[in-house]
């Protein structure tokens, strides 16, 4: 495929192969982009912010509408492309694309609610005769970076908010996923979008990423991915907004009165969803002494069950890992944890890139896969008997995106809402719960700032206040 810059679809020599994890076949080659295409892919952006900024909010929020149209129009198509070239299988790639049209939906609504507000300026002295109000202006050129393991769900939740917004949009999606991306740039295209208001420029991170980062043009950058990549675009983008979505190692309480059945079912889904590759993917379980012995046993069983391989076969419930290194880093991992204590009830094997979906108890505090996000298709199991030591436990990491608790009874619900640290807390759910319009983002290492259209469209505006001083106003009336 071609990327897309300055309203053109270019090619270039050099090109990178796209290629499906599974069995490493050759699926598209996408262009590698130079250091020239990113000065062209900038100059655009912030030529264009004038014409994205004088489109009226009905005119993008039909085009998000249209683009949303477009996506589910073609739901197979893009959701064949988000599992040959990811790690989903094709049931999982459907849900993705199923949720990029809502994005894409709530963007079009969105765009309709870019609400100010009227301000009090006589509430103190000195304000008299004064009216005003605040509304909320376009920020001008927003690079919006994105991770593989949602490769088109993830870039709509850029692109949706930052198009109703009123912004242009430098795009630079994951190099092993860019097709599910230049399609959705195709969508936009094909839904009316002008020329230059969105670029996609296909290419490594590691080579464009400085001189896209720190560039004084873009006034946002709104990144997903992985804590050290955020780290580095942090210390080089100088003075301009971050929006920083990282990762996490999800816990998850399961206390005595809970529904087990209902807990291991929900948690092995959310624990092995894109094989494990998943910022809210269950990591650590924490189950009441009273329920360990039978959650464990459903747990396992439910594991145990699950069909690996092909991803496009209807059957599969999970496919490889991104790649092999990954897999290889997974299995390292529990051999570690193993080494240092832990036991296997589950899994442990791999084959190439298909790591087994893998199942751990008596894991120590200090092996790697207790404290560092897997990213990956294990999980840790923790027989607990004190609700604060397993509240204190669950928080006990660096990260805090998503936790989760099952329990019946409203006190001990009400306990674990205050006491875990996590940007969302579920209740009767796994932590792989997310409606993509609800506020969405972490505390700790997992990240700055929200998603979540409203909150991303926040983000990616800025208040314009208008304050009127009218002498003629009678101070009092
Ligand atoms: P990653 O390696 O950090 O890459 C993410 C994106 O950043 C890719 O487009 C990558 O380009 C780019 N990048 C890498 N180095 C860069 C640099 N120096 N400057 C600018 N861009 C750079 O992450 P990943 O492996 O794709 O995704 C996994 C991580 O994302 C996990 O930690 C996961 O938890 C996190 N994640 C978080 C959320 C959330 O919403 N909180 C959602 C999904 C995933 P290349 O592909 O060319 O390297």
């Amino acid at each position: 495929m071609k990327m897309l810059l300055a309203g053109q679809w270019v090619h270039r020599e050099n090109t990178i192969d796209v290629r499906d994890p599974f069995d490493d076949s050759l699926i598209d080659t996408v262009p590698a982009a130079t250091a020239e295409d990113v000065e062209t892919a900038l100059a655009a952006a912030d030529a264009a912010r004038g014409v994205a900024r004088s489109m009226s909010t009905y005119e993008r929020s039909q085009i998000l509408l249209k683009t949303a149209t477009i996506v589910a129009d073609n739901l197979e198509d893009v959701a064949v492309t988000i599992a040959r070239e990811g790690s989903k299988t094709i049931r999982e790639a459907r849900g993705e694309a199923r949720r990029c049209v809502n994005t894409l939906t709530i963007s079009g609504e969105e765009a309709k609610r870019l609400l100010g507000e009227t301000i009090p300026f006589d509430s103190f002295p000195g304000g008299e005769q004064r009216r005003g109000h605040f509304e909320r202006v376009p920020i001008g050129v927003v690079l919006a970076i994105t991770p593989f393991n949602d490769p088109l769900n993830l870039v709509a939740h850029k692109l949706g908010p930052a198009i109703a917004g009123g912004n242009t949009v430098v795009l630079k999606p994951a190099t092993v996923t860019p097709l599910s991306a230049l399609k959705l740039t195709e969508a936009f295209v094909k839904a009316g979008l002008p020329p230059g208001v969105l670029q996609c420029l296909t290419g490594h991170g590691a080579v464009l990423g400085d001189a896209l980062v720190s560039d004084p043009r873009v006034r946002m950058v709104s990144f997903t991915g992985g804590v050290e990549a955020g780290e580095r675009i942090v210390s080089k983008a100088g003075l301009k907004k971050i929006g920083m979505e990282l990762g996490s190692n999800s816990p998850v309480i399961v206390w005595r009165d809970a529904d087990i059945e209902w807990a291991a079912a929900t948690c092995v889904s959310g624990a092995f969803w894109a094989a494990g590759q998943n910022c809210i993917g269950v990591q650590r379980i924490y189950v009441h002494k009273n329920v360990y012995g039978s959650f464990r046993d459903l747990f396992v069983e439910r594991t145990k069950a699950y069909s690996i391989g092909n991803k496009m076969d209807e059957a599969t419930d999970m496919g490889p890992m991104i790649n092999e290194g990954e897999a290889r880093r997974v299995e390292r991992w529990v051999a570690e944890a193993v080494e240092k204590g832990a036991s296997v009830l589950a899994g442990g094997g791999r084959e190439k890139a298909l790591m087994d979906p893998t199942v751990l108890e008596n894991v120590p505090v200090n092996a790697t896969i207790h404290h560092e996000e897997v990213f990956g298709p294990a999980v840790n199991l923790y027989p607990v008997d004190d609700l604060d030591e397993a509240i204190a436990q669950a928080n006990s990491v660096d990260y805090g995106l998503h936790a989760a608790a099952f329990s019946r009874d409203v006190e001990t619900c009400h306990r674990l809402i205050e006491g875990l640290d996590a940007g969302s807390v579920l209740i009767n759910d796994s932590t792989d719960y997310r409606l993509d319009s609800m506020p969405f983002g972490g505390i700790k290492k997992s990240g700055l700032g929200r998603e979540g259209i409203r909150f991303s469209l926040g983000e990616m505006t800025e208040p314009k206040v208008v304050c009127w001083h009218l002498p003629g106003l009678q101070p009092e009336f």
